[in-house]
């Protein structure tokens, strides 16, 4: 088997590179691949690197993720997130290929306390959450054998992260101010990649799963709540903070302005993904203590 990962580099696509290798040949582009044209902001050449490499599998973990740039750039970031994508769907078609691509619970308006389902309305606030949504539309259009996977507030251990932005913060300051009016669950992109592999191979055994899926660990959390765990896991290791978790003062969202509306309501109904390919989505702390171990 081939599988054709884009956005290597990425939180994601970086775990991907684990996770995929398994399975068969991956060929691991990001945007300055000399071999292959793999530069989401000329779209239409995608096309041509999938017919050179005919995989039988192309994972996108390539997006135009920078929520607040976004608001000042739509063209590039719906050419990266949704035209693109697009045309890599269309060449899967055309080929064969299963189609893996990720979006994300910002396509919602947050608005009540539910967790969203596959098939609840859209709603998108910003400009990314509107081009992530397009994508979504155009891979399901185009390529009706695709895995369409939304998750929410993805951290790595590998780069910065909240966790890491938290604890040097937490030994400059007595105090840290974070907000506490949006919901949702954090997803290492650890989990998000061996999940992934699982679902590919169950799919190319019974086209039947393909569509779309909500996956993010179990649970829930507040940014506030996500920072104060990380204090008392960090304290809990030995760590000496200047701010325990104590010290994080909750405020709302209003507190710090943002270009990008994000959703109040990230909750994600994973029932169907963990009901498909018989997988359990661990409670986000699992990864979280896992990721300051490999961190602190
Ligand atoms: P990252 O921002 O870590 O990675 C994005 C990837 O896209 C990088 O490899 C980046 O390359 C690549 N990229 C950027 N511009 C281009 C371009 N012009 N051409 C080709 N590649 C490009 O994203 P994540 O791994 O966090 O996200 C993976 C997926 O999950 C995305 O679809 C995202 O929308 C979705 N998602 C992410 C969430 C999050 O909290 N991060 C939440 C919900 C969904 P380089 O680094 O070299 O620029």
């Amino acid at each position: 088997m081939k599988v054709l990962l884009l956005g290597k580099t990425g939180q994601v696509g970086w775990e991907l590179q684990r996770s995929l290798a398994p399975l068969g040949e991956l060929v691991a582009l990001d945007h300055e691949s000399s071999d292959f044209h793999a530069d989401f902001s000329e779209p239409e050449r995608l096309a041509e690197t999938a017919a050179a490499i005919r995989p039988d599998v192309i994972v996108n973990a390539a997006a135009h993720t920078a929520v607040d740039k976004a608001e000042s750039e739509p063209d590039l970031a719906r050419r990266l997130n949704a035209t693109a994508p697009g045309v890599l769907a269309q060449a899967a078609h055309e080929t064969g290929a299963l189609m893996v691509h990720y979006s994300t619970d910002y396509v919602f308006d947050g608005s009540g306390q539910r967790p969203w389902r596959e098939d609840d309305a859209t709603g998108p606030l910003s400009v990314y959450g509107q081009t992530k949504l397009e994508g979504e539309q155009l891979v399901a259009r185009h390529c009706p054998r695709h895995l369409i996977l939304r998750t929410s507030w993805v951290y790595a251990a590998r780069g910065g992260n909240f966790a890491k932005t938290m604890l040097r913060l937490a030994k400059e300051r007595e105090q840290l101010t974070v907000i506490d009016g949006q919901f949702g669950a954090p997803t290492g992109a650890e989990l998000l990649a061996d999940v992934t592999a699982h679902a590919i191979v169950a799919t190319l055994r019974d086209p039947a799963k393909a569509g779309l899926y909500h996956v993010v660990a179990g649970g829930e959390t507040t940014w506030c709540g996500y920072a104060r765990f990380v204090l008392a896991q960090a304290q809990a290791k030995g760590v000496t903070l200047k701010a325990g978790p104590e010290a994080v003062k909750a405020v709302p969202t209003s507190a710090f302005p943002t270009p990008a509306r994000r959703p109040h309501n990230s909750r994600l109904d994973t029932g169907r993904f963990q009901n498909t390919f018989g997988l359990v989505l661990p409670a986000w702390e699992k990864g979280v203590s896992r990721m300051l171990e490999e961190t602190i």
